[in-house]
């Protein structure tokens, strides 16, 4: 089993106010229904306030989808942004207290194991969020029910006659 990528964001949920960052470049390979044609990249800023830790960062890449009339792939760019929060519990430890604090994981489908946080998870999920819902190959997209009128091939009965015919001629044979 591939193991999970994870980003550990301990640093900062025990130093609250220090910022870290991290370059992310990712192909969310795991996802099966959403063909990126290149990696999801850009950078992630974790802080912590004490109480919450705040997720921040811009990404982009480029994905395909089926046009949402006529089903051809269409090929478009992504940029989104993050902008999550998370509560922590417990008390930071990064003042040499002995304390530690901790993301609290409140469900069962959790991004983070400890501090570390699955980032895939979020950007998919986010990813998700920002695609088109109704993506066109372009504004004329005449759709399927157009195309099915002009071209023989897009109407069932004629599929079906095609079909028919075929067998016949393979009969003769
Ligand atoms: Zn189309």
């Amino acid at each position: 089993m591939k193991k999970r990528k994870l980003l550990d964001l301990n640093e900062a949920v025990q130093h609250p106010g220090k910022h870290i960052t991290f370059d992310v470049s990712t192909k969310l390979e795991e996802v099966e229904d959403l063909d990126l044609v290149e990696p999801l990249t850009g950078t992630l800023d974790a802080v912590s306030t004490g109480n919450v830790l705040l997720l921040s960062g811009s990404f982009q890449t480029r994905a395909v989808q089926e046009c949402s009339r006529c089903l051809s792939p269409v090929e478009a760019s992504i940029k989104f942004d993050v902008a999550e929060e998370f509560p922590i519990g417990g008390t930071p430890g990064g003042y040499g207290s002995g304390h530690y604090a901790e993301v609290s994981a409140d469900e069962p489908s959790s991004m983070f194991e400890d501090n570390s946080l699955l980032f895939e998870e979020l950007l998919r999920q986010v990813l998700w969020l920002n695609l088109p819902v109704r993506p066109l190959c372009g504004e004329q997209c005449p759709g399927l029910t157009a195309r099915a009128e002009t071209t023989d091939e897009g109407r069932p009965e004629f599929a079906a006659l095609a079909e028919l015919l075929d067998n016949r001629e393979g009969c003769g044979k």
